[in-house]
Formats: structure tokens, sequence, C-alpha cells
């Protein structure tokens, strides 16, 4: 897999595989220069775990690439924090409410209500974020603040004649859509039963293929009065409306997990293109699922892994892993097969990144000397920048980024001025397209006069909050809570109190309607 074209440095091309024509393909932006990304985010109803992350960080890897041959990018990728059905992966998503499963469990019982968990969860996913070297989003919408446009939407494709209302919902109706199908295959009825489980029976559906755009329910923890009376929307439809707010109608590239091929990316396709009449997206980009140790990630088999868990230091009952190891090893396999994460490639993982800190150092502080490996440092940096164009090719970047560190480390003992710039460049770039050097570690900013002025004032206002809610208050604490909010913090909810953290460029937050 190996870039052919990539000669010529001055004119390079990013290659990804696209779903929708089974083709690795150049990507072109619609506008030249500009890339519309958007990238399917978590639901949270508990903590993310590393299968999750390694479908984020594919999206990050394309972020960086993208950015790294100058490419301007317009990156989106949501949060669910609406309770979608735990058979939301069936066309017309029958089953339970995965956040009510969440606040009914044991892990949940600490949680007020629905909004209160999602709202932790929500805040413990920015943190892994930004814990793992992510780059943030320039949007990161989130669906509860989004129902307007949702319900705005699904009047427009009732007006267009896309869907229609039953006693049980809206319904997005697929013959009214002549491409459905095309990007996973399931183009007729027939293989229906392969890719469903259970469906929601209801007679007024025109075609069992039909989706729920809009699900009445006014006893649902979540709900919301819509023209169709109290209920929520169907899960399909957050990822449409957002996309098309907040990168138009036209698309470039959209991603997630290989589990979103169908139903939950088809029916994006059929709603956003019904809508707007117009191509969503070009390129579909989706990664393939990671398994444990060998097995498919499951809390019963207790191999479940959360960034979280891994992590976290050990006083909070964390493993205590630099993430920076983890970062490597989750993006170590290529992002279009299977990947098993194991304990030992965790470890090596944590030897180069060991190695990468030394050859900063060398880069840096070893004494000029008459080293002359300039030509080797700049071949890896290209072979590994080539790499992540092949396709996101992460298996040979590494190879490179291994490279290339053993060869920075033979100068510890003299380098030459050439050599020194060679890999301060090279590291550079290990920096911006792989993202594993995190030299600030994002739970340990430096503190200063005016931080800890800052903090104070912070606290302050949170023993405010929990006076209030200890004295029932709800509304009085959740004018603190936004005001601090807007002093650009996030406030984590935890069992051994509020914890909070400064934000910097989470845009998004105030999308309300
Ligand atoms: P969810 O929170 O279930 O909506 O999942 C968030 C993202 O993680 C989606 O893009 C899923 O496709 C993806 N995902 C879920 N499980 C895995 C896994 N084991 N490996 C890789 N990606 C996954
Ligand atoms: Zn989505």
């Amino acid at each position: 897999m190996t870039n052919t074209d990539f000669s010529n440095m001055s004119s390079p091309v990013f290659r990804l595989h696209n779903t929708l024509s089974n083709r690795i393909e150049p990507v072109e932006p619609l506008e030249p220069g500009k890339l519309r990304f958007y990238s399917c985010g978590p639901t949270v109803y508990s903590y993310a775990h590393i299968g999750n992350f390694r479908t984020f960080l594919t999206a990050d890897l394309i972020v960086r690439t993208a950015r790294e041959i100058g490419l301007e990018t317009h990156y989106v990728s949501n949060i669910t924090d609406v309770g979608h059905l735990t058979e939301d992966d069936v066309a017309d998503s029958g089953g339970e409410d995965r956040m009510a499963l969440a606040l009914s469990s044991k892990e949940g019982k600490r949680f007020a209500n629905v909004w209160d968990l999602a709202r932790f969860y929500a805040n413990e996913l920015l943190r892994d974020w930004s814990r793992l070297n992510m780059i943030e989003p320039d949007v990161r919408p989130r669906a509860t603040e989004h129902i307007a446009q949702q319900i705005r939407t699904v009047e427009a494709l009732i007006d267009s004649g896309h869907a229609y209302e039953t006693d049980s919902g809206v319904y997005f109706s697929v013959d009214a859509f002549k491409d459905y199908g095309r990007l996973s295959g399931n183009i007729s009825g027939d293989n229906l039963s392969e890719t469903t489980r259970e469906l929601v029976v209801d007679d007024e559906k025109r075609n069992v293929r039909d989706f729920a755009l809009w699900k009445k329910d006014p006893k649902h923890l979540m709900q919301w009065y819509s023209p169709w009376g109290w209920g929520f929307p169907g899960w399909h439809l957050e990822c449409s409306v957002m996309a098309l707010e907040y990168l138009g109608e036209q698309i470039d590239i959209h991603g997630g997990g290989e589990d979103l091929i169908f139903p939950h990316h088809e029916c994006e396709i059929a709603q956003a293109e019904s809508y707007s009449g117009k191509q969503f997206a070009r390129y579909w980009v989706h990664t393939r699922f990671l398994q444990v140790e060998g097995e498919k990630m499951a809390k019963s088999k207790g191999n479940f892994l959360t960034v979280h868990e891994l992590v976290s230091d050990a006083a909070s009952g964390g493993r205590g892993i630099n993430p920076m190891a983890l970062r490597l090893s989750l993006i170590s396999g290529h992002y279009r097969k299977p990947y098993n994460f194991t304990f030992d490639t965790l470890r090596a993982n944590l030897k180069h990144i060991e190695r990468l800190e030394q050859s900063l150092d060398v880069a840096r502080n070893a004494p000029s000397g008459t080293s002359d490996v300039a030509a080797r440092i700049t071949a890896a940096s290209e072979r590994l920048l080539a790499a992540m164009l092949d396709d996101l090719n992460t298996p040979e970047a590494i190879a490179a980024l291994l490279d290339g560190i053993k060869t920075i480390l033979t100068c510890k003992d003299g380098i030459s001025d050439e050599d020194r710039s060679a890999a301060q460049q090279f590291l550079s770039r290990v920096d911006s397209v792989l993202g594993i050097i995190n030299e600030e570690g994002s739970d340990s900013p430096e503190s200063s006069e005016e931080d800890d002025e800052f903090a104070a004032t912070i606290e302050e206002m949170l023993d405010r909050r929990q006076r209030a809610r200890a004295s029932r208050d709800f509304a009085l604490a959740d004018s603190i809570r936004n005001e601090i909010e807007e002093m650009g913090v996030e406030v984590m909810d935890s069992p051994d109190g509020a914890k909070w953290k400064r934000i910097t460029s989470i845009q998004g937050i105030d999308a309300g309607e």
C-alpha cells in the first residue's frame, strides 16, 4: 500500500477508501482547499470505551493529515445526549432506552435523572478526548440542543412527501427516496432479516423498512413537545440536521464505525438528500471494530476497557497508563482492518513513547557534534506523511516513526546543526500528524498566580452551588452552573464532589435553540 504518486512533495494527494464506491480515491474537497468533515460522536450513557476511541482517532488522523498538507478543515463531531434505543441499530428502532437503562444500573444510582447522567458522561468524554491529545472539533453540537431544528426538518420532510405520521410517530418513507440502500448495499427488503432483530410493529407503516424520524412517547424520560405531541427524535435524524446546520448541504467526508453503515448512515443520506435535493457526503470513511485480546469487548467478559480506566491514576481507581502509549496503540492498526488490542502491544508502545521522549531530548539538548544523518531523518519524515496520505496507512507511518527515532538517538553524544534541524522538523511532523507528543499533559496545567485566583473563584461558586443543591434550590444551583460554564469551565459531577476544568475551544455548547 505505498503511495506511488508521492514523488512530488509540492502537490501531495490525500487518498482515502470511500465506502460509497468501495475504492481508494483522492480526496478532492468540493470547495478547493477546504475540507468539510462530519464524524459521528458517542452516545453519552457511560464512559466511552477504547473501541469508540479507535473510531474517533480515525477522524482525528484525517483532520491532522489534511491540515499537514495545507487543507483548511471544518470538523464537526456530535454528542448524542438523547436516550436512543438499544435497538437503534435496526432500521426502525425499537428496544429499551439506553439512558434509562444506564440510570437504573448500579452506576446510574448516583445521578438524579437522565439529564444529569448525560451531562456527567459528556464531560468525561471531553476529558478522555483531551487526555488522548485529540483535536477538538470546530463544533461539537449536542442533540438535545438541536431539537427545534430536528422538528423543522421532520416538518419539511412531511411537506415534501418523504415522511408521514402514524399513531406511533413520524416515519421516513424509503419508497420516496430512490437511492435508499446505495451505501450499504441493502437495496431490497429481501435481506432485511439479516440486519434487523426486532421490528417495531406499526400497521400504519407503509413499508416495513421505513424508519422513525419522531417517536411519540409522552412517558419517555427525555421528551419534547412537537406538532405530533410529546416525544423524541429518531437517532438517525440528529446527525443529518447538525451536519446541515454547521457544514452546509454538501459535505466532503463523513465518518464513523463500521456498524454505522447500516442503518445509521444510510438513513442520514436519505434524510439529508431528500431535504436538500443534493448529494450529502461524497466520501464515507468507516473504521473496523476493535477487539480486546482476540475477543469482542463485553462487560460480562471483564474485558471492557475504557480510556477513563486505563489512563486515570491509581488514586482514582485507574491503571495510570501513559495516554500517549494508549493513543499509539489505538492508532497502530490500519483503520480498515479489525484491530486486536493487547496489553503486550501496549507495553511495547510504552517503550516506543519513552524512546520518542529521549529523541526529543537529543534534538533539544544533545551537545554539538559532527553527526551526518539528516538525509535519513528527512526520508523517515517524508515516508511518514506519505503513508498517512495513502489511506491512513498507520502501520507504515509508525515504522517510519521508529526509524526516525532510532536515527536521532544515534546522535545523543553529538549532533550537527543540520541534523538537529532535521530532527526537530521530523518531531514536529510526528507531533502534528500522529499527535503522540503531549508534553503539557492535559491534566497538569501550569499554575500561576492568575490561575490560582481563577481557581479560587470557581471553587467558591461550586461551593455556593453545592449549598443551593443541599437546600433543594435547584433553580439557583443551575443558574450558578450556567454562570460557571459561561466562564469557560466544564463542571464534572462525581461521587467525590464536583470537579472542573477550563476549556478553550469547545464550540456548540451554547448552540441552543
Ligand atoms: P456509540 O456511542 O455506540 O454511538 O459509538 C460511537 C462510535 O464508536 C461509533 O462510530 C461506533 O461505530 C464506534 N464503535 C463502537 N464500538 C466500536 C468498536 N468495538 N471498535 C471501533 N469502533 C466502535
Ligand atoms: Zn451519526
